[in-house]
């Protein structure tokens, strides 16, 4: 009996958790999740600074001051950003201060230079410059350890590092960074009738193209493609790749073998060998989704039509492989879109139609179908950003009706209602 895509996804999470950790230099950290809290080993920032370029005063010295009732001070300093200066700033005394240099001892606020005027002789040490705004107490002082204090956690386990986490981690000290390792998957293509993409096809032939759009997923996804040679329609060649695939990875793909044809020795090999989940979910394209695990690696067969493989990829491998890698949020976010024009479908089945989100002239998420539903045919996988989600015991969906969608443009970055 086929089981629900919620149940064949439990099952497949079930099959995997979060891989080992590893350390990579700080740039490759970028998209993956930091597997240990990461500390700073100083105040950021390390001194208090001036956010401005201006004059560092005594916030006490201008009060009231206005365009009318400029304050005049006498400059006693100038201080660049990468400078210290231990010259103090009195009363009546103002330092000449630029964005990121260090506060001088006795200012405890900075005037912008847009609100100053140099004084009779000019503005530079010493100079007067006449202040014609009053400031707040402590305006435009960036603090010290207003970011982060030293020994305290910076980006934490589970988080996942993007350019501002890196740009975090590198203020903090780090250039290397703790995450989990990437999976590496091996993908494997079953079928007598593949050919290599370099080879024009002969009579019966067809170019292994699952191989190819399968690691890009893969990639997509955050894990290592190892690209297996094809694996025939074969009980012993067949046995021999899963074998060998579950020695050298950690997750193991294949598309094609797995329906009710003579020549589809998947399933019965996977009995063989190893354990069997699953093989029928009830969704189209691609019902014969396949999940077991040989000595322990898990293993995904998906339909070999180049649009189902696709498809069962998104909805369940590509999850389980964020899994691996200590992702959070597993699924791709959900929108109610309104249908742009109007789809049929049988009754039986949940379907996953190839199709592309836009905004209309309603301000409104609209969806449509990107070209012909064939799971032979990629063209409508390629040209569309989301798979309409259809629910099993409707068929007909007119223009103007909301339709639920998974969204292939956006990250799993938003929780979403799960389907
Ligand atoms: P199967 O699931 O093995 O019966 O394959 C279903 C359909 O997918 C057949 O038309 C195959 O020729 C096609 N197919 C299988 N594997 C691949 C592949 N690696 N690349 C492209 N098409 C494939
Ligand atoms: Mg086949």
């Amino acid at each position: 009996m086929a089981i629900t895509v919620e149940q064949a996804r439990e099952r497949v999470l079930k099959r995997c958790g979060p891989l080992e950790h590893e350390r990579v230099p700080l740039l490759e950290a970028l998209g993956r999740v930091l597997a240990k809290d990461a500390c700073s080993d100083i105040d950021i920032a390390p001194f208090d600074n001036s956010a401005m370029d201006g004059y560092a005063v005594r916030a006490a010295n201008v009060i009231g001051a206005s365009s009318d009732a400029p304050a005049t001070l006498s400059v006693v300093s100038h201080i660049a950003a990468g400078e210290y200066s231990s010259v103090e700033v009195g009363e009546g005394q103002a330092a000449r201060i630029m964005t990121g240099a260090p506060m001088p001892p006795g200012a405890d606020t900075v005037v912008m230079v847009e609100y100053t005027e140099p004084g009779a002789e000019d503005a530079e040490v010493g100079g007067t410059v006449l202040v014609k705004r009053e400031p707040s107490a402590g305006e435009n002082v960036r603090r010290r350890g207003e970011e982060v204090k030293a020994g305290e956690v910076v980006v934490s386990a589970g988080e996942v590092v993007g350019p501002a986490g890196v740009g975090l981690l590198a203020s903090s000290g780090h250039d290397m960074a703790l995450v989990y390792r990437r999976p590496r998957v091996a993908v494997l293509s079953t079928g007598d009738e593949l050919v290599d993409v370099t080879e024009a096809p002969g009579p019966g032939k067809i170019r292994n193209s699952n191989s190819y759009s399968l690691s890009a997923q893969v990639i997509a996804a955050g894990g290592l493609p190892y690209r297996y040679p094809v694996v025939r329609d074969d009980p012993d060649d067949t046995k021999k790749a899963l074998l060998k695939a579950a020695a050298e990875t950690d997750y193991i793909i294949a598309s094609g073998g797995v329906s009710m044809g003579e020549h589809d020795y998947v399933r019965p090999v996977l009995e063989e060998i190893g354990e069997l989940d699953f093989f029928k979910v009830a969704m189209r394209p691609g019902n014969p989704q396949t999940m077991g695990a040989v000595d322990g690696v898990p293993f995904f067969g998906l339909p070999g039509n180049p649009s189902s493989t696709f498809v069962g990829f998104e909805v369940f491998v590509r999850p389980a492989l964020r899994l691996m890698q200590g992702h959070r949020l597993l699924f791709r976010p959900m929108s109610r879109a309104v249908l742009a024009h109007d789809v049929k479908k049988k009754p039986v089945r949940r379907y996953y139609l190839r199709g592309r989100v836009d905004l209309n002239e309603a301000g409104e998420i609209s969806a449509s179908l990107t070209g012909s539903q064939s799971s032979a045919l990629l063209t409508a996988a390629h040209m569309g950003n989301c798979l309409l989600v259809l629910p099993e015991g409707e068929a007909l969906f007119p223009a103007g009706s909301k339709v639920e969608v998974m969204r292939l443009d956006l990250d799993e970055g938003t929780p979403s209602p799960v389907t």
